[in-house]
Protein backbone atom coordinates (compact mmCIF):
# COMPACT_ATOMS: atom_id res chain seq x y z
CA UNK A 1 0.00 0.00 0.00
CA UNK A 2 1.19 3.51 -0.80
CA UNK A 3 2.33 5.40 2.27
CA UNK A 4 0.51 8.67 2.81
CA UNK A 5 2.85 11.64 3.12
CA UNK A 6 2.77 13.58 6.37
CA UNK A 7 0.95 16.89 6.14
CA UNK A 8 3.50 19.73 6.17
CA UNK A 9 2.46 22.82 8.09
CA UNK A 10 3.73 26.00 6.56
CA UNK A 11 4.40 29.56 7.71
CA UNK A 12 4.47 32.10 4.89
CA UNK A 13 6.30 35.33 5.63
CA UNK A 14 5.03 37.77 3.00
CA UNK A 15 1.83 35.90 2.11
CA UNK A 16 0.29 38.85 0.24
CA UNK A 17 3.18 39.27 -2.23
CA UNK A 18 3.87 37.68 -5.58
CA UNK A 19 5.67 34.65 -4.10
CA UNK A 20 3.33 34.48 -1.09
CA UNK A 21 0.16 34.31 -3.16
CA UNK A 22 1.66 31.71 -5.50
CA UNK A 23 2.74 29.65 -2.48
CA UNK A 24 -0.88 29.69 -1.31
CA UNK A 25 -1.98 28.47 -4.76
CA UNK A 26 0.41 25.53 -4.39
CA UNK A 27 -0.95 24.79 -0.90
CA UNK A 28 -4.56 25.05 -2.13
CA UNK A 29 -3.84 22.59 -4.95
CA UNK A 30 -2.44 19.94 -2.54
CA UNK A 31 -4.44 20.08 0.69
CA UNK A 32 -3.45 16.47 1.46
CA UNK A 33 0.24 17.52 1.54
CA UNK A 34 0.41 21.12 2.72
CA UNK A 35 -1.43 23.29 5.20
CA UNK A 36 -1.05 27.01 5.97
CA UNK A 37 -0.17 27.28 9.67
CA UNK A 38 0.81 30.97 9.83
CA UNK A 39 0.31 33.82 7.37
CA UNK A 40 2.28 37.07 7.70
CA UNK A 41 2.07 40.30 5.74
CA UNK A 42 3.03 43.91 6.16
CA UNK A 43 0.15 46.26 5.39
CA UNK A 44 -2.26 44.70 2.90
CA UNK A 45 -4.85 43.92 5.60
CA UNK A 46 -7.66 43.31 3.11
CA UNK A 47 -5.83 40.51 1.32
CA UNK A 48 -4.41 39.05 4.54
CA UNK A 49 -7.95 38.85 5.99
CA UNK A 50 -9.28 37.18 2.85
CA UNK A 51 -6.40 34.67 2.88
CA UNK A 52 -6.98 33.92 6.57
CA UNK A 53 -10.69 33.28 5.96
CA UNK A 54 -9.88 30.93 3.08
CA UNK A 55 -6.93 29.02 4.57
CA UNK A 56 -7.89 29.15 8.29
CA UNK A 57 -4.31 29.26 9.64
CA UNK A 58 -3.57 28.92 13.33
CA UNK A 59 -2.26 32.51 13.37
CA UNK A 60 -1.69 35.62 11.28
CA UNK A 61 0.88 38.36 11.80
CA UNK A 62 0.49 41.86 10.43
CA UNK A 63 3.82 43.64 10.83
CA UNK A 64 2.37 47.11 10.25
CA UNK A 65 0.91 47.64 13.73
CA UNK A 66 -1.56 50.28 12.56
CA UNK A 67 -3.47 47.46 10.80
CA UNK A 68 -3.86 45.27 13.87
CA UNK A 69 -7.38 46.38 14.89
CA UNK A 70 -8.72 45.97 11.37
CA UNK A 71 -7.35 42.41 11.09
CA UNK A 72 -8.30 41.43 14.63
CA UNK A 73 -11.90 42.64 14.22
CA UNK A 74 -12.34 40.97 10.84
CA UNK A 75 -11.14 37.61 12.18
CA UNK A 76 -12.69 37.96 15.63
CA UNK A 77 -15.24 35.19 15.18
CA UNK A 78 -12.68 32.66 13.91
CA UNK A 79 -10.23 30.59 15.98
CA UNK A 80 -7.22 32.43 14.49
CA UNK A 81 -4.62 34.17 16.66
CA UNK A 82 -3.72 37.66 15.47
CA UNK A 83 -0.35 39.26 16.24
CA UNK A 84 1.13 42.58 15.19
CA UNK A 85 4.65 43.92 14.72
CA UNK A 86 7.87 42.58 13.24
CA UNK A 87 8.88 41.09 16.60
CA UNK A 88 6.04 38.55 16.39
CA UNK A 89 7.59 36.97 13.26
CA UNK A 90 10.55 35.64 15.25
CA UNK A 91 8.15 33.89 17.66
CA UNK A 92 5.80 32.26 15.17
CA UNK A 93 8.54 30.81 12.94
CA UNK A 94 9.91 28.94 15.96
CA UNK A 95 6.61 27.22 16.84
CA UNK A 96 6.71 23.41 17.00
CA UNK A 97 3.65 23.36 14.76
CA UNK A 98 5.61 24.96 11.89
CA UNK A 99 7.43 22.49 9.62
CA UNK A 100 8.48 24.84 6.80
CA UNK A 101 8.98 28.59 6.69
CA UNK A 102 8.64 30.30 3.32
CA UNK A 103 10.60 33.55 3.48
CA UNK A 104 8.90 35.76 0.90
CA UNK A 105 9.33 39.19 2.50
CA UNK A 106 11.11 41.56 0.14
CA UNK A 107 14.46 43.13 1.04
CA UNK A 108 16.53 43.58 4.18
CA UNK A 109 13.25 43.60 6.14
CA UNK A 110 13.26 39.80 5.78
CA UNK A 111 16.62 39.27 7.48
CA UNK A 112 15.59 38.92 11.12
CA UNK A 113 12.70 36.56 10.60
CA UNK A 114 14.84 34.36 8.33
CA UNK A 115 17.54 34.22 10.98
CA UNK A 116 14.92 33.36 13.61
CA UNK A 117 13.75 30.43 11.45
CA UNK A 118 17.35 29.28 10.99
CA UNK A 119 17.96 29.49 14.74
CA UNK A 120 14.85 27.36 15.30
CA UNK A 121 16.35 24.72 12.96
CA UNK A 122 13.44 24.84 10.51
CA UNK A 123 13.30 23.92 6.87
CA UNK A 124 13.36 27.22 5.05
CA UNK A 125 12.02 27.68 1.54
CA UNK A 126 14.05 30.78 0.81
CA UNK A 127 12.77 33.42 -1.57
CA UNK A 128 14.16 36.44 0.29
CA UNK A 129 17.53 36.50 -1.53
CA UNK A 130 18.56 39.77 0.15
CA UNK A 131 19.06 37.82 3.40
CA UNK A 132 21.89 35.77 1.88
CA UNK A 133 23.29 38.76 0.01
CA UNK A 134 23.67 40.72 3.24
CA UNK A 135 24.52 38.00 5.74
CA UNK A 136 25.16 34.78 3.83
CA UNK A 137 28.14 33.94 6.01
CA UNK A 138 26.19 34.26 9.25
CA UNK A 139 23.07 32.49 7.94
CA UNK A 140 24.96 29.49 6.52
CA UNK A 141 27.11 29.13 9.64
CA UNK A 142 24.03 29.28 11.88
CA UNK A 143 22.20 26.76 9.71
CA UNK A 144 25.03 24.25 10.01
CA UNK A 145 24.91 24.66 13.79
CA UNK A 146 21.14 24.30 14.18
CA UNK A 147 20.48 21.77 11.42
CA UNK A 148 18.20 24.17 9.54
CA UNK A 149 17.96 23.36 5.85
CA UNK A 150 17.71 26.17 3.34
CA UNK A 151 15.99 25.14 0.10
CA UNK A 152 16.04 27.77 -2.65
CA UNK A 153 12.84 29.14 -4.17
CA UNK A 154 14.55 31.51 -6.59
CA UNK A 155 14.13 29.75 -9.94
CA UNK A 156 17.83 29.81 -10.89
CA UNK A 157 18.91 28.42 -7.54
CA UNK A 158 16.14 25.84 -7.56
CA UNK A 159 17.45 24.78 -10.99
CA UNK A 160 20.99 24.39 -9.65
CA UNK A 161 19.72 22.59 -6.55
CA UNK A 162 17.76 20.19 -8.78
CA UNK A 163 20.84 19.63 -11.00
CA UNK A 164 22.87 18.83 -7.88
CA UNK A 165 20.45 16.22 -6.54
CA UNK A 166 22.46 13.02 -6.05
CA UNK A 167 25.72 14.73 -7.04
CA UNK A 168 28.92 15.26 -5.06
CA UNK A 169 29.15 19.04 -4.56
CA UNK A 170 32.96 18.87 -4.66
CA UNK A 171 32.71 17.80 -8.32
CA UNK A 172 31.12 21.11 -9.36
CA UNK A 173 33.44 23.09 -11.62
CA UNK A 174 31.12 26.05 -12.03
CA UNK A 175 27.53 27.10 -12.13
CA UNK A 176 25.97 29.13 -14.92
CA UNK A 177 23.10 31.38 -13.86
CA UNK A 178 20.78 32.27 -16.71
CA UNK A 179 19.27 35.75 -17.00
CA UNK A 180 16.47 36.77 -19.31
CA UNK A 181 18.12 40.16 -19.78
CA UNK A 182 14.91 41.94 -18.78
CA UNK A 183 12.94 44.45 -20.83
CA UNK A 184 16.02 46.46 -21.89
CA UNK A 185 18.13 43.64 -23.31
CA UNK A 186 20.35 44.99 -26.10
CA UNK A 187 19.71 48.64 -25.19
CA UNK A 188 22.54 51.12 -24.67
CA UNK A 189 22.97 53.97 -22.14
CA UNK A 190 21.59 56.59 -24.57
CA UNK A 191 18.28 54.69 -24.50
CA UNK A 192 18.31 53.86 -20.78
CA UNK A 193 18.79 57.48 -19.79
CA UNK A 194 15.11 58.17 -20.47
CA UNK A 195 13.35 55.03 -19.31
CA UNK A 196 10.65 55.32 -16.67
CA UNK A 197 9.47 52.91 -13.99
CA UNK A 198 6.30 52.06 -15.95
CA UNK A 199 8.52 50.82 -18.78
CA UNK A 200 10.94 48.97 -16.52
CA UNK A 201 8.03 47.20 -14.81
CA UNK A 202 7.13 45.40 -18.07
CA UNK A 203 9.16 42.22 -17.65
CA UNK A 204 9.03 39.98 -20.75
CA UNK A 205 8.80 36.57 -19.03
CA UNK A 206 7.87 36.91 -15.35
CA UNK A 207 5.25 38.75 -13.25
CA UNK A 208 6.81 39.61 -9.90
CA UNK A 209 6.83 42.23 -7.13
CA UNK A 210 7.89 45.75 -8.11
CA UNK A 211 11.32 45.70 -6.46
CA UNK A 212 12.59 42.50 -8.09
CA UNK A 213 11.10 43.59 -11.44
CA UNK A 214 13.21 46.76 -11.39
CA UNK A 215 16.21 44.69 -10.27
CA UNK A 216 15.62 42.45 -13.30
CA UNK A 217 15.61 45.47 -15.62
CA UNK A 218 18.92 46.76 -14.19
CA UNK A 219 20.42 43.22 -13.92
CA UNK A 220 21.01 43.89 -10.21
CA UNK A 221 18.80 40.86 -9.67
CA UNK A 222 21.39 38.65 -11.37
CA UNK A 223 24.16 40.25 -9.33
CA UNK A 224 22.25 39.53 -6.11
CA UNK A 225 21.69 35.98 -7.36
CA UNK A 226 25.43 35.44 -7.88
CA UNK A 227 25.97 36.27 -4.19
CA UNK A 228 22.95 34.17 -3.18
CA UNK A 229 24.40 31.19 -5.10
CA UNK A 230 27.81 31.60 -3.52
CA UNK A 231 26.35 31.03 -0.05
CA UNK A 232 23.69 28.47 -0.95
CA UNK A 233 26.15 26.15 -2.69
CA UNK A 234 29.42 27.05 -0.93
CA UNK A 235 31.14 28.25 -4.12
CA UNK A 236 34.23 30.32 -4.82
CA UNK A 237 33.57 33.59 -6.65
CA UNK A 238 35.34 32.27 -9.78
CA UNK A 239 32.90 29.35 -10.01
CA UNK A 240 29.91 31.60 -10.69
CA UNK A 241 29.06 32.61 -14.26
CA UNK A 242 26.14 34.43 -15.84
CA UNK A 243 24.75 33.99 -19.33
CA UNK A 244 21.86 35.85 -20.95
CA UNK A 245 19.14 33.47 -22.16
CA UNK A 246 16.15 35.56 -23.27
CA UNK A 247 13.61 32.70 -23.46
CA UNK A 248 13.88 31.80 -19.72
CA UNK A 249 13.45 28.08 -20.47
CA UNK A 250 16.78 26.91 -19.04
CA UNK A 251 16.62 28.15 -15.45
CA UNK A 252 20.33 27.57 -14.77
CA UNK A 253 23.10 25.02 -15.26
CA UNK A 254 25.89 23.19 -13.46
CA UNK A 255 29.16 22.23 -15.12
CA UNK A 256 31.03 19.34 -13.48
CA UNK A 257 34.73 18.46 -13.32
CA UNK A 258 34.32 15.92 -16.13
CA UNK A 259 32.96 18.70 -18.46
CA UNK A 260 29.36 17.43 -18.28
CA UNK A 261 26.76 20.20 -18.05
CA UNK A 262 23.33 19.65 -16.46
CA UNK A 263 20.47 22.08 -17.01
CA UNK A 264 17.02 22.31 -15.49
CA UNK A 265 14.29 23.47 -17.84
CA UNK A 266 10.65 24.38 -17.75
CA UNK A 267 8.22 27.12 -18.61
CA UNK A 268 8.74 30.21 -16.47
CA UNK A 269 6.36 29.69 -13.54
CA UNK A 270 7.45 30.35 -9.95
CA UNK A 271 4.93 27.83 -8.64
CA UNK A 272 7.26 25.04 -9.76
CA UNK A 273 10.30 26.07 -7.64
CA UNK A 274 7.94 26.90 -4.76
CA UNK A 275 6.35 23.45 -4.97
CA UNK A 276 9.76 21.78 -5.30
CA UNK A 277 11.01 23.52 -2.13
CA UNK A 278 7.90 22.41 -0.21
CA UNK A 279 7.83 18.84 -1.49
CA UNK A 280 11.60 18.20 -1.48
CA UNK A 281 13.01 15.56 -1.66
CA UNK A 282 9.91 14.30 -3.44
CA UNK A 283 8.15 15.49 -6.57
CA UNK A 284 4.43 16.07 -6.75
CA UNK A 285 2.24 15.72 -9.83
CA UNK A 286 0.50 18.95 -10.83
CA UNK A 287 -1.43 20.42 -13.72
CA UNK A 288 1.08 23.13 -14.73
CA UNK A 289 1.42 23.73 -18.46
CA UNK A 290 4.10 21.45 -19.92
CA UNK A 291 7.10 22.66 -21.92
CA UNK A 292 6.54 21.93 -25.61
CA UNK A 293 9.82 22.12 -27.53
CA UNK A 294 7.92 22.69 -30.77
CA UNK A 295 7.02 26.15 -29.41
CA UNK A 296 10.67 26.96 -28.74
CA UNK A 297 12.58 26.30 -31.93
CA UNK A 298 15.46 28.44 -30.69
CA UNK A 299 17.10 28.74 -27.29
CA UNK A 300 19.74 31.46 -27.49
CA UNK A 301 22.59 32.65 -25.28
CA UNK A 302 24.76 35.75 -25.13
CA UNK A 303 27.19 37.48 -22.82
CA UNK A 304 25.82 40.08 -20.39
CA UNK A 305 26.68 43.71 -21.17
CA UNK A 306 28.46 44.67 -17.92
CA UNK A 307 29.29 48.16 -19.25
CA UNK A 308 25.69 49.18 -19.91
CA UNK A 309 24.13 47.30 -17.01
CA UNK A 310 26.58 48.53 -14.39
CA UNK A 311 24.62 47.15 -11.45
CA UNK A 312 25.67 43.65 -12.45
CA UNK A 313 29.34 44.68 -12.41
CA UNK A 314 28.88 46.52 -9.10
CA UNK A 315 27.28 43.46 -7.50
CA UNK A 316 30.02 41.20 -8.82
CA UNK A 317 32.66 43.55 -7.36
CA UNK A 318 30.84 43.54 -4.01
CA UNK A 319 30.82 39.73 -4.07
CA UNK A 320 34.60 39.64 -4.60
CA UNK A 321 35.15 42.28 -1.93
CA UNK A 322 33.01 40.39 0.60
CA UNK A 323 32.52 41.53 4.21
CA UNK A 324 29.86 44.21 4.49
CA UNK A 325 30.20 45.26 0.81
CA UNK A 326 27.24 43.19 -0.49
CA UNK A 327 25.05 44.52 2.36
CA UNK A 328 26.00 48.11 1.53
CA UNK A 329 25.25 47.47 -2.14
CA UNK A 330 21.89 45.95 -1.20
CA UNK A 331 20.89 48.84 1.06
CA UNK A 332 21.80 51.48 -1.53
CA UNK A 333 19.94 49.48 -4.16
CA UNK A 334 16.77 49.27 -2.05
CA UNK A 335 16.82 53.05 -1.64
CA UNK A 336 17.36 53.83 -5.32
CA UNK A 337 14.80 51.29 -6.53
CA UNK A 338 12.21 52.83 -4.21
CA UNK A 339 13.12 56.31 -5.50
CA UNK A 340 13.07 55.16 -9.15
CA UNK A 341 9.56 53.73 -8.66
CA UNK A 342 8.53 57.21 -7.49
CA UNK A 343 10.34 58.90 -10.38
CA UNK A 344 12.82 60.62 -8.01
CA UNK A 345 15.96 59.20 -9.62
CA UNK A 346 16.75 58.09 -13.18
CA UNK A 347 17.58 54.57 -14.36
CA UNK A 348 21.24 55.45 -14.95
CA UNK A 349 21.59 57.40 -11.71
CA UNK A 350 20.64 54.29 -9.74
CA UNK A 351 24.07 52.79 -10.59
CA UNK A 352 25.84 56.10 -9.85
CA UNK A 353 24.34 56.21 -6.35
CA UNK A 354 25.10 52.55 -5.60
CA UNK A 355 28.70 52.96 -6.77
CA UNK A 356 29.28 56.14 -4.71
CA UNK A 357 27.70 54.71 -1.56
CA UNK A 358 30.00 51.69 -1.91
CA UNK A 359 33.05 53.96 -1.65
CA UNK A 360 31.74 55.92 1.36
CA UNK A 361 30.93 53.24 3.93
CA UNK A 362 33.82 51.86 5.99
CA UNK A 363 34.73 48.33 4.93
CA UNK A 364 34.33 45.61 7.55
CA UNK A 365 35.90 42.30 6.62
CA UNK A 366 34.07 40.05 9.08
CA UNK A 367 30.90 41.85 10.08
CA UNK A 368 28.66 40.74 12.93
CA UNK A 369 24.90 40.99 12.57
CA UNK A 370 25.04 44.32 14.41
CA UNK A 371 27.71 45.54 11.97
CA UNK A 372 25.42 44.58 9.08
CA UNK A 373 22.58 46.55 10.62
CA UNK A 374 24.78 49.58 11.13
CA UNK A 375 26.18 49.43 7.57
CA UNK A 376 22.67 49.05 6.21
CA UNK A 377 21.50 52.16 8.10
CA UNK A 378 24.50 54.26 7.04
CA UNK A 379 24.25 53.16 3.42
CA UNK A 380 20.55 54.09 3.34
CA UNK A 381 21.28 57.57 4.70
CA UNK A 382 24.07 58.11 2.14
CA UNK A 383 21.96 56.83 -0.70
CA UNK A 384 19.01 59.03 0.28
CA UNK A 385 21.30 62.10 0.35
CA UNK A 386 22.55 61.31 -3.14
CA UNK A 387 19.02 60.68 -4.45
CA UNK A 388 18.04 64.16 -3.23
CA UNK A 389 20.71 65.62 -5.53
CA UNK A 390 19.06 64.11 -8.61
CA UNK A 391 17.46 66.56 -11.04
CA UNK A 392 14.30 64.45 -10.79
CA UNK A 393 14.01 65.03 -7.03
CA UNK A 394 13.53 68.77 -7.47
P1 LIG B 1 6.24 41.49 -3.24
O1 LIG B 1 6.57 42.93 -3.15
O2 LIG B 1 5.24 41.03 -4.24
O3 LIG B 1 5.76 40.98 -1.81
C1 LIG B 1 6.46 41.31 -0.65
C2 LIG B 1 5.79 40.70 0.59
O4 LIG B 1 6.59 41.10 1.72
C3 LIG B 1 4.38 41.21 0.85
O5 LIG B 1 3.60 40.16 1.37
C4 LIG B 1 4.55 42.29 1.93
O6 LIG B 1 3.45 42.39 2.81
C5 LIG B 1 5.78 41.78 2.68
N1 LIG B 1 6.58 42.87 3.24
C6 LIG B 1 7.06 43.95 2.58
N2 LIG B 1 7.75 44.74 3.42
C7 LIG B 1 7.69 44.15 4.65
C8 LIG B 1 8.18 44.48 5.93
N3 LIG B 1 8.87 45.61 6.14
N4 LIG B 1 7.94 43.62 6.94
C9 LIG B 1 7.23 42.49 6.77
N5 LIG B 1 6.73 42.13 5.55
C10 LIG B 1 6.96 42.94 4.52
O7 LIG B 1 7.64 40.73 -3.46
P2 LIG B 1 7.90 39.35 -4.22
O8 LIG B 1 8.10 39.60 -5.67
O9 LIG B 1 6.94 38.31 -3.79
O10 LIG B 1 9.35 39.00 -3.65
C11 LIG B 1 9.56 38.49 -2.34
C12 LIG B 1 10.98 37.97 -2.23
O11 LIG B 1 11.13 36.86 -3.10
C13 LIG B 1 12.05 38.99 -2.66
O12 LIG B 1 13.15 38.87 -1.84
C14 LIG B 1 12.37 38.58 -4.07
O13 LIG B 1 13.69 38.89 -4.45
C15 LIG B 1 12.20 37.07 -4.01
N6 LIG B 1 11.87 36.45 -5.31
C16 LIG B 1 10.72 36.78 -5.92
C17 LIG B 1 10.41 36.20 -7.17
C18 LIG B 1 9.12 36.50 -7.86
O14 LIG B 1 8.83 35.88 -8.89
N7 LIG B 1 8.30 37.40 -7.38
C19 LIG B 1 11.32 35.32 -7.76
C20 LIG B 1 12.48 35.02 -7.08
C21 LIG B 1 12.77 35.58 -5.85
MG1 LIG C 1 15.64 34.49 -9.95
Amino acid sequence: MKETAKLKRIAILGSTGSIGTQALEVIAAHPQLFEAEVLCAHSNATLLIAQAKQFKPNAVVVTDETKYTEVKEALGSLPIKVFAGAGALADVVAWDSVDIVITAIVGFAGLHSTIAAVKAGKRIALANKETLVVAGDIVTRLASETGATVIPVDSEHSAIFQCLAGEDYSQVEKIILTASGGPFLGKKPNFLVNVKASHALQHPNWTMGAKITIDSATLMNKGLEMIEAKWLFGLENEQIDVVIHPQSIIHSMVQFTDSSVKAQMGLPDMKLPIQYALAYPGRVHNDFKRLDFKEFSKLSFEQPDYKTFRNLALAKDAMYKGGNAPGVLNAANEVVVHAFLQNRVSFIEMSDVIETVGTRIAFIEQPTLEDHEQSDKEARIRAAELVKKSQLSH
